[in-house]
């Protein structure tokens, strides 16, 4: 790999500091801990630490595994600005998962909480990593007191110019690293701010969510603004927080799972004004009609949905805010189902699993062209090969376009459920069982049977707990779907099993209910 490439995402710090020199650029919570030019000067003195003292390489990898808090973004940006790329690594997972991880990317350095280092360490020594080749500093200190770097450099396997090493949440297998470049990572700020909302100084973005997914990423369009990246550590989402934490820091974005809406909602204090809270922008699992409406009754047109993933992060498709007014003011229920339409910079089709384009209407793998599209998954040229096929990105998600281009996600196709030879989208069954009052959430799977091939399952953990008769939701579900496609089961749950970023663990469902006899309607 060469140095790092023409164009590097920190170069939007500098910029910034050239133009807002005293804004604020990075606070945690109510405490502003950097302006602009205050940022530029502590990235480069660490980035230079980094390079110079340490040895650091460009397209060495450097792994984060902490919660948020500010020095996560002095990190990113420090290690932007050192060449390196920067493996983000959720805070909850187990430290056996990390360590998976970490050996995976060859990282020569991860960066984590001084209560972390000891179960690390061991974890790491487990997966057969030596101190010698990877070593572990305290995200809360300066690299000064740091054990020597682990390693060598190694470029070998990057491809050029890569900033990100995004390991997919592995819903369905291992994770990968999903590889996205500078460039990518510029395509998804151009995108953000022609689609979703433009950034100026005096605005901010909190950062509720963890900066190892999302939320991180989109710290790269309020940087390009020059408005102030705010990081919560330790605070309960909620409208009260949000409008304390706008009154320091002016009107308010702010980036969040669809399960993390309903626990908004759920706040006692009143919806903030629109000077306080500018956007809540969601994505990154299914959002169900019922609580859509809820939320837009609450936010009106300061909500945005979008679709991505972390091989076009952020990036497929968006239902902007005018859309979404439109929809809820027609009470037009396709297109609240629906995810909006292509981003301004990609083209997303729908094709068969031979490559055949589809038309509106028919379901078939979501495939996107563009910009953003990953370089690869790291070292697993086989698995790239199979997702980028003919230029395209094969998303692994089965959906269907309307005619005017929005895009309804059904399934991702390893959940698709094949039962008498009829294809049935657990998405369409989930949306029909949310909209009954007693269920809080539900996930429709596929179990083998010998008559029908698979049967459809319904999980459900309905409202506060609360028995919801299982013939109940039988006849709700009859007065919504064709036959074919109602459960033929019904399994009850305090909570649905989910990953780290709140999706929906179907896999472990599956393999819980294997065995399990029939429980409600025949
Ligand atoms: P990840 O790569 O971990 O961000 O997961 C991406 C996957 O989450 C996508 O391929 C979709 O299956 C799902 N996803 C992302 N955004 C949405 C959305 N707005 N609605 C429904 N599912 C989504």
């Amino acid at each position: 790999m060469s140095a790092p490439g023409p164009f590097n995402v920190s170069s939007y710090l500098r910029r910034a500091a050239q133009r807002h020199p005293q804004q604020r650029a990075l606070c945690e919570n109510e405490r502003c801990i950097a302006t602009f030019a205050e940022l530029e000067a502590r990235v480069q003195e660490l980035a230079d630490y980094l390079r110079v003292r340490l040895g650091l390489c460009p397209g060495d990898r450097v792994a984060l595994f902490a919660e948020n808090r500010a020095r996560y973004i002095e990190w990113m940006l420090a290690l932007w600005r050192a060449g390196a790329i920067v493996v983000p690594v959720n805070a909850r997972l187990h430290v056996r998962e990390a360590a998976y991880i970490l050996a995976d990317s060859q990282a020569r350095l991860c960066l984590t909480e001084s209560h972390r280092t000891g179960a690390l360490a061991a974890a790491v020594r487990d997966a057969g990593l030596t101190p010698d080749a990877l070593a572990v500093g305290d995200i809360d200190v300066d690299p000064e007191v740091w054990p020597a770097l682990g390693g060598t450099a190694d470029k070998a396997a990057a491809a050029d110019d890569v900033a990100w090493l995004f390991y997919t949440s592995g819903t369905t297998g291992k994770p990968k690293g999903v590889q996205i470049t500078h460039e990518n990572l510029r395509q998804m700020v151009l995108n953000y701010l022609a689609d979703i909302e433009p950034v100026a100084p005096g605005q901010c973005l909190l950062h509720f969510a963890p900066l190892s997914h999302g939320s991180g990423l989109y710290l790269l369009a309020h940087l390009a603004g020059g408005s102030n990246n705010v990081v919560v550590r330790g605070l309960d989402l909620g409208f009260g927080q949000i409008a304390r934490l706008a009154a320091q820091h002016g009107a308010a974005s702010l980036f969040v799972a669809p399960t993390m809406i309903q626990r908004l909602l759920r706040s006692p204090e009143p919806v903030p004004t629109p000077g306080q809270l500018r956007t809540v922008i969601f994505g990154g699992g299914p959002m169900h009609v019922a609580p859509l409406k809820d939320a837009a009754a609450a936010l009106g047109n300061r909500l945005v949905q979008i679709y991505g993933q972390g091989e076009s992060p952020m990036t497929i498709t968006c239902m902007r805010r005018s859309e979404l007014q439109d929809a809820i003011a027609r009470d037009d229920h396709a297109r609240l189902a629906s995810v909006g339409s292509a981003f301004v910079g990609v083209e997303v089709g729908v094709r068969t699993a031979d490559g055949i384009r589809l038309s509106p209407g028919e379901a078939g793998e979501i495939v996107v062209r563009g910009a953003t599209v990953m370089a690869g998954y790291w070292n697993q040229p086989d698995a790239t090969r199979q997702a980028l096929r003919d230029g395209w990105l094969h998303t692994g998600d089965i959906g269907v376009l309307g005619g005017a281009g929005d895009l309804t996600l059904l399934d991702r196709s390893k959940d698709m459920i094949i039962s008498g030879g009829m294809n049935i989208y657990s998405r369409e069954i989930e949306d029909v069982l949310v909209a009954h009052p007693g269920v809080r959430e539900a996930a429709v799977i596929g179990l083998d049977d010998a008559q029908w091939g698979e049967i459809v399952v319904a999980c459900v953990a309905t409202v506060d707990g609360k028995a919801v008769d299982a013939c109940e939701l039988d006849r709700h579900c009859l007065d919504h779907l064709a036959r074919f496609k109602r459960p033929k089961r019904y399994h009850f749950f305090d909570e649905l099993p989910k990953n780290h970023y709140g999706k929906v663990l179907k896999r472990e469902l599956k393999a819980r209910l294997c065995a399990d006899a029939p429980a409600a309607p025949a």
